[in-house]
């Protein structure tokens, strides 16, 4: 997902009302649901899913509590396995404007019970561990409109340029269980999906967008398509309504499952992957885009081979690689990237939303957390990603530093990146994304091994591929490959919302001849580990609580006392350029005459 915290700057006057209810709901906290046996081992594993919607208009209707909804007929079809023996009772999410028609077991019709979100049936006899079943869910009701997509997600019903319908899907913080019945447990991913959509096959432009903007030429009905995860396998159109089908081979993210409807045309970007393999990166986008889009959407090419590189292969080739132009701005649909941004680069010359919804297809859906509340991996290293990438296309760190260093002012510090687990509980703040990718930035300026820390960063990658995994496995692997003390510096930063402070004072004789830099960490960073090295390459390795000294290499070049200290000053200030720290000068300064052999501990300043 494309971070809320950094897009409010550019759409503050849509967001004057309300701003803060929404960062509230979606900057942190616990997701929207029940959650009642959320993060408990589920009795059920589920093999696969086939999801069924029929949508008979594309129109949204008020609802009695003001909400706007799409009428929809759903049909679930979820093989189980059960995950002890003894095992009967199943529960699955569903939650919204829904009502529960039938429920069969087996192929039996058996009897359920429907409330607060929580559909709950029981086998006529307790199974095996390890046992197969078959359960099909039919259910009718309203699919509820996204209010700000992906942020404030659901149904996106909008209309493109043209005015044309385009529908999507996406819904990371209300879940899958808001518009199909699931084991919703971001822990566990079925091995495969497919989704079946039935629907209006044509559809004119909105005669509203058509009054609003003269300029419009009044459209012909023309024909909708749809496009989900994975690869089509299936496509009739009778009369008016058409029937897609998409399916999934591979294990997916239940809130990664999506579908994009509207009028689409389709290229493909010839790529060949690092091993040489020739493959299709494929492009859905409205057609009157379609000369800017294929012209836009080349760095593509050179993004797959970075991230290929520096990671390891694209895990979901057998899914295929898309790219669909939606309503909203991005977000990270397996195999079926959502893209909304306009087909613009930055001012680094690339299109941050391709690049980051795309980095999540190896950190997010490959490689997932197994709760929201370990969402930093997906966002921190999807983060990293960009300066990756950047450092990988440039041939040089130059653009990808001052990248890094441009993203650091948006780090808030006001609550640890890691929340609770079992919650549903989403620390979805920016920090999540900026401070998330600093920690790895600082780890490799600490190490200062390139090879090693890509090898890491690579490793991490090919270890936990097609896994969820916990915060706990990401920081054990990286504390394996740097050294057992970083493991305290990790859990130092994820879990706490203020950083290290580094403090330190100049103590210089009264001739100004000679000078030592005092520094440490404060007494509270313990536990924390960074060595580091300052821009003339005076190395520290500050202990918290303990003051360490080092010669000041070049007094001689300032003449004078305040000159040392301007110089010191001016390379402590620096610090915080290259790793995640904070910097603070002891208020004293002391005099080498003075001090004498004794080493007191100097007030410091707030
Ligand atoms: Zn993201």
């Amino acid at each position: 997902m494309p971070n809320l915290c950094q897009n409010t700057g550019l759409r503050l006057s849509f967001w004057k009302i309300g701003l803060l209810a929404i960062w509230n709901a979606v900057c942190g906290g616990p997701l929207q649901g029940s959650g009642l046996a959320y993060g408990k081992a589920l009795p059920w594993k589920a093999i696969s899913y086939h999801i069924e919607g029929n949508m008979e208009a594309l129109g949204l209707m008020k609802l009695e509590d003001g909400q706007h909804g799409l009428p929809w007929k759903g049909r679930v079809v979820a093989v189980i396995q059960a995950q002890r023996s003894g095992t009967k009772e199943l529960v699955l999410d569903l939650e919204g404007r829904w009502r529960v028609e039938s429920v069969r077991w087996n192929d039996r019709s058996i009897p359920f019970e429907y409330t607060k979100g929580r559909l709950r049936v029981m086998s006529r006899v307790p199974l095996a561990d390890a046992q197969i079943c078959t359960v099909e869910v039919v259910y009718a009701g309203y699919c509820i409109e996204a209010l700000k997509p992906p942020w404030q997600d659901g149904l996106v019903v909008s209309a493109d340029s043209l005015g044309y319908p385009r529908l999507g899907m996406t819904c990371q913080g209300s879940g899958a269980r808001s518009w199909w019945p699931c084991l919703d447990d971001a822990a566990q991913e079925p091995d495969s999906l497919s989704l079946t959509m039935t629907f209006p096959a044509y559809a004119a432009p909105s005669q509203a967008l058509a009054r609003r903007n003269p300029s419009l030429a009044p459209g012909k009905p023309a024909l909708l398509d749809l496009v989900a995860n994975g690869r089509r396998v299936g496509d009739t159109v009778v009369g008016n309504r058409r029937t897609v089908t998409w399916k999934v081979t591979q294990p997916i993210n239940l809130y990664n499952v999506t579908f994009n409807l509207g009028r689409y045309a389709r290229f493909v970007q010839p790529y060949a992957d690092p091993q040489g393999v020739e493959r299709d990166l494929e492009f859905f986008v409205s057609p009157e885009d379609l000369p800017q889009a294929r012209k836009h959407m080349a760095q593509a090419v050179d993004m797959m081979t970075c991230y290929e590189k520096a990671l390891g292969p694209y895990a979901f080739w057998k899914d295929g690689y898309k790219v669909i132009q939606s309503s909203y701005l991005g977000m990270e649909h397996q195999s079926a990237v959502a893209y909304g941004n306009g087909f613009r680069n930055n001012e680094w010359g690339f299109d941050f939303i391709l690049v980051h919804e795309s980095g999540h297809e190896w950190w997010g859906n490959s490689v997932s957390a197994s709760d929201p509340s370990d969402w930093w991996i997906h966002e921190g290293l999807t983060t990293l990603m960009e300066a990756v990438y950047l450092e990988c296309r440039d041939g040089n760190r130059k653009q990808a530093d001052a990248y890094m260093v441009r993203m650091q002012r948006k780090i808030q510090n006001q609550k640890p990146m890691q929340g609770p687990r079992g919650l549903r509980f989403a620390a979805h703040d920016a920090d999540i994304y900026y401070k998330g990718a600093w920690m790895f930035h600082s780890l490799r300026n600490s190490v200062g091994n390139d090879s090693l820390w890509y090898s890491i960063l690579g490793s991490a990658y090919q270890k936990f591929a097609l896994q969820t995994i916990t915060t706990e496995q990401m920081v054990d692997h990286w504390a394996q490959g740097l050294g057992s003390r970083y493991k305290g510096t990790l859990q130092w930063w994820l879990n706490h919302a203020e950083l290290p402070i580094l403090e330190w004072e100049p103590v210089v004789s009264l001739d100004a001849s000679r000078a030592v830099l005092r520094y440490r960490w404060s007494p509270t960073a313990q536990g924390f580990y960074l060595p580091m090295q300052t821009e003339s390459g005076l190395l520290l390795d500050p202990q918290p609580g303990r003051w360490q000294e080092v010669v000041w290499p070049s007094p001689g070049e300032a003449k004078t006392r305040e000159g040392i200290m301007d110089a010191m000053r001016a390379e402590m200030k620096l610090l915080d350029r290259r790793y995640l720290l904070k910097v603070r000068m002891a208020q004293r300064v002391q005099s080498l005459e003075k001090k004498g052999t004794g080493m007191d501990s100097p007030s410091t300043t707030n």
